[in-house]
């Protein structure tokens, strides 16, 4: 069951988002090469706590941090640890979630590590594109398979690959809620309501499709090992425009 958020469970999941995004101004100002994987996980953790919230990705499932950090093959769930070191060159993506007043933030965001390949920045720049214009059709009035059939146009324009087995997901109380929502059309036809929260997230390859995941039962890399872009932003359905949940408040 799709639920929709009440005025109040609304402005928590917003306060919730924009300490999601305070966590991702700092990772934009840190990602640079030389830093572990640790460290980003222990900065965000620390604005996480600081702002009353919590990591909401800690714990859940069993995943051994606040955040995930994947690097280019790999797609989403990325473990951060000591032992992996950001170079030049390479592109991460940070997943980020808190949990406020018992609502959840969910937004994820790829950056450069230094100077990166032309391909790379495209790869990202199309991911966000699709990200962007997934967004735009969250309005009361259209389908799930409106955003789904967005993201999946700008990806199909570009060549690039289309993560299929994972997608975007209702979002509220908990990280996952119904419904699931697909990275390419299905013929979803789930009419979007005022008051209904979606974390939309596209994930696109260089290469192909085709995915798997490691043996850390975690990390998703691409079959191909080509480079993977992730974006995500928690968004509301009003009558009007969409708001963002996941961006700084004024
Ligand atoms: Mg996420
Ligand atoms: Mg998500």
């Amino acid at each position: 069951m799709i639920n929709r958020k009440s005025r109040d469970e609304i402005k928590r999941m917003r306060h919730a988002g924009h300490i999601v995004a305070l966590v991702h101004q700092e990772m934009k100002k840190v990602v640079e090469p030389g830093i572990s994987t640790k460290e980003l996980d222990n900065i965000a953790m620390k604005i996480i706590k600081e702002n009353k919230a919590i990591p909401t990705f800690l714990g859940y499932a069993g995943f051994p941090a606040s955040i995930c950090t994947s690097i280019n093959e790999q797609i989403v769930h990325g473990i951060p640890s000591e032992n992996v070191i950001l170079k030049e060159g390479d592109i991460i993506a940070i997943d980020v979630g808190a949990t406020y007043g018992g609502m959840v933030g969910d937004s994820a965001w790829s950056y450069a590590v230094g100077e990166i390949s032309e391909d790379k920045k495209r790869l990202m720049r199309v991911t966000e594109e699709s990200l962007m214009a997934g967004i735009a059709k969250m309005r009361a009035g259209n389908v799930l398979d409106d955003i789904s059939g967005a993201i999946e146009d700008v990806a199909n324009r570009e060549k690039l690959g289309i993560v299929r087995r994972y997608g975007g997901h209702g979002v509220g109380h908990s990280m996952h809620e119904d419904p699931f929502l697909f990275n390419y059309r299905v013929g979803d036809k789930t009419p979007i309501k005022s008051g209904m929260v979606i974390a939309i997230e596209p994930m696109l390859n260089l290469g192909g499709d085709d995915v798997i995941v490691l043996d850390d039962e975690w990390t998703v890399v691409t079959k191909d090992g080509m480079p993977s872009a992730h974006f995500e932003h928690t968004v509301l359905a009003t009558d009007g425009d969409p708001i963002l949940m996941t961006t700084l408040m004024d």
